[in-house]
């Protein structure tokens, strides 16, 4: 079997808990508004088999010491359904931990997918049905399924908002997560990640408009107190 991986990368600290190898998958058929990976979105050159993304993962087994283990990201890693199951069966010989970041948004199968996550780190998008159409070009009413299909396996979420100026950033919209996160039912974590820049060059050089080129950064001052705020409602 085989799939269609952007890249792989070691020593990641910032996808799940503990020391991690994070692998990017290929295609996503949302189109975010601030996507860091647009050269993510289509599916490309299918390059590696399951085998061998195994062993890839296996090489640095070492590293994860107890907290860590392996991402999967993207892209969207559910709409690689079939491959992904048969990646995660192999993993679990191994009691490899592992953690699915995710819009929810894929082609089905969840439960089958999701009986081998240990953990999902979840990106919300925007709260309600407007402002997840503005962000992502999607019905918000599509990431349902996943989610009821998480909560009946009672899986543990780390919940991710992009705060983006004069879309997420004011307190009503941080009133209104607070309320909708209690759709979750385990949550562990909540994390706030200032809307930035950084992948402009890419859209540049993909000759695709950047959606946001007139928007400035997030303040990182403004989305820590908004955080807080958030943490004491
Ligand atoms: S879900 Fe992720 S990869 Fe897909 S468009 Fe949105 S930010 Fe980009």
């Amino acid at each position: 079997m085989k799939s269609s991986v952007a890249s792989i990368e070691t020593f990641s600290t910032v996808d799940g808990p503990g020391i991690r190898t994070t692998v990017f998958f290929n295609e996503c058929h949302l189109r975010c508004i601030y996507c860091h990976n647009p050269e993510m979105w289509n599916k490309g050159k299918v390059n590696i088999t399951d085998n061998e993304l195994v062993e890839k993962i296996l090489n640095n087994k070492e590293y994860f010491g107890e907290d860590g283990g392996v991402t999967f990201s993207g892209g969207e890693p559910l709409l690689q359904n079939e491959f992904l199951i048969s990646v995660c069966k192999k993993l679990k010989k191994h009691n490899i931990h592992i953690a699915l970041d995710t819009a929810g948004i894929g082609i089905g199968n969840y439960e089958n997918i999701l009986k081998y996550i240990d953990l999902i780190i979840f990106d919300v998008k925007h709260t309600n049905k407007e402002g997840y159409k503005l962000i992502t070009k999607a019905n918000i009413d599509k990431v349902d399924e996943f989610i009821n299909v998480a909560n009946k396996l009672n899986k543990k979420f780390w919940i991710r908002q992009v705060i983006v100026p004069g879309i997420t950033d004011s307190i009503d919209y941080i009133k209104e997560l607070k309320e909708y996160i209690k759709i979750f039912k385990n949550v562990l974590k909540v994390e706030f990640l200032p809307f930035h820049k950084m992948g402009e060059e890419k859209y540049f050089k993909l000759g695709i408009v950047t959606p946001l080129k007139d928007v400035a950064e997030m303040d990182k001052e403004k989305c820590e107190k908004l955080y807080n705020i958030f943490l004491n409602l």
